[in-house]
């Protein structure tokens, strides 16, 4: 049996306890539906700490779209039993109303802006999704205080996003893992279970099309405009619809596309295959 807290400040208390014996937290953020890749982040967290905790909260702030926070898949009874399997020691949810007090809703929420890591990209395509991210974010960092907190790149932009929140707590590291695949290179992702099984076959073009890129990268090709061209075409190919396959410099965040020559590239895809949106990423250079 795993520690369930159902309120963050129960959690906090909880966190409190911990380093007051003088033990160090793991903190995995999650919003349920676990797969490999939260299993990964949880196992990390437990590998580096002393006690390793995570949430379990599907944030509405992060949803633009109201039909993907219905559809978003739930299923607490198995996530708790995937989180005692991975040893961790505590796992806290929350109503709306217990991570902001005296909100009725949604709507009566201050949505925190997400900074410069949020121009552009996802901002274009998903605009207040990583605005939402940073409000509950800001929460679950309150609620653990100090701990190391472990994110995922496959979200690229939203670890660039929490790394920069996090500098404005004392004691919050933010620690960037490596993606995990399925066996065709897919990105683990809660969303890969609402593929059909012909989505399931075309959003493996997603990696190799980022694959693609590395390619040509690794024989010489810098200019960011036929990267993009390049993923583009194994996009298309495939018959996923592209919302974006760009290229971003990945220590000099810029909410413009690049044009000309790159020093160093993460390439970047947001593609929706039937009604799921999926995204990737892969490093260029290095
Ligand atoms: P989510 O439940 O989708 O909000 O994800 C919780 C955490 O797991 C985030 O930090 C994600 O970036 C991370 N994550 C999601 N998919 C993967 C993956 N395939 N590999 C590694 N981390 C992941």
């Amino acid at each position: 049996m795993i520690l369930h807290h159902a309120t963050p400040q129960a959690a906090g208390r909880w966190c409190d306890e911990q380093r007051a014996a003088g033990r160090s937290i793991g903190f995995v953020p999650t919003m349920g539906a676990l797969h490999a890749g939260h299993l990964s982040l949880l196992r990390r967290a437990k590998r580096e700490n002393d006690s390793c905790c995570a949430s379990l909260f599907v944030n509405p702030l992060q949803f633009n779209d109201a039909e993907d926070y219905a559809s978003y898949p739930r299923d607490t009874q198995k996530d708790l039993r995937m989180f005692a399997a991975a040893a961790c020691d505590m796992v806290f949810s929350g109503a709306l109303g217990d991570f902001f007090p005296g909100a009725g809703s949604v709507a009566g929420i201050p949505v925190k802006n997400a900074g410069p890591f949020g121009r552009g990209l996802e901002e274009q395509f998903r605009p207040g999704h990583l605005d939402g991210v940073r409000t509950i974010v800001e929460k679950l960092f309150a609620a653990v205080g100090p701990c190391r907190a472990y994110f995922g790149e496959k979200d690229f932009q939203q670890c660039l996003v929490v790394a920069d929140l996090a500098r404005q707590f004392d004691g919050v590291e933010v620690v960037a893992c490596p993606t995990v695949r399925e066996a065709d290179g897919l990105a683990c992702s809660s969303r890969n279970v609402l593929l059909s099984a012909d989505g399931r076959k075309k959003a493996a073009s997603i990696y190799r099309a980022l694959l693609r890129a590395k390619t040509l990268w690794n024989e010489n090709v810098r200019d960011a405009a036929h990267l993009r061209r390049a993923m583009d075409e194994v996009l298309a190919a495939a018959g996923a619809a592209v919302e974006y396959a760009d290229l971003r410099d990945p220590l000099a965040w810029s909410g413009e596309p690049p044009a000309g020559e790159m020093q160093r590239a993460q390439a970047l895809v947001a593609a929706r295959i039937g009604r799921v949106r999926l995204i990737d990423n892969l490093r260029l250079d290095g």
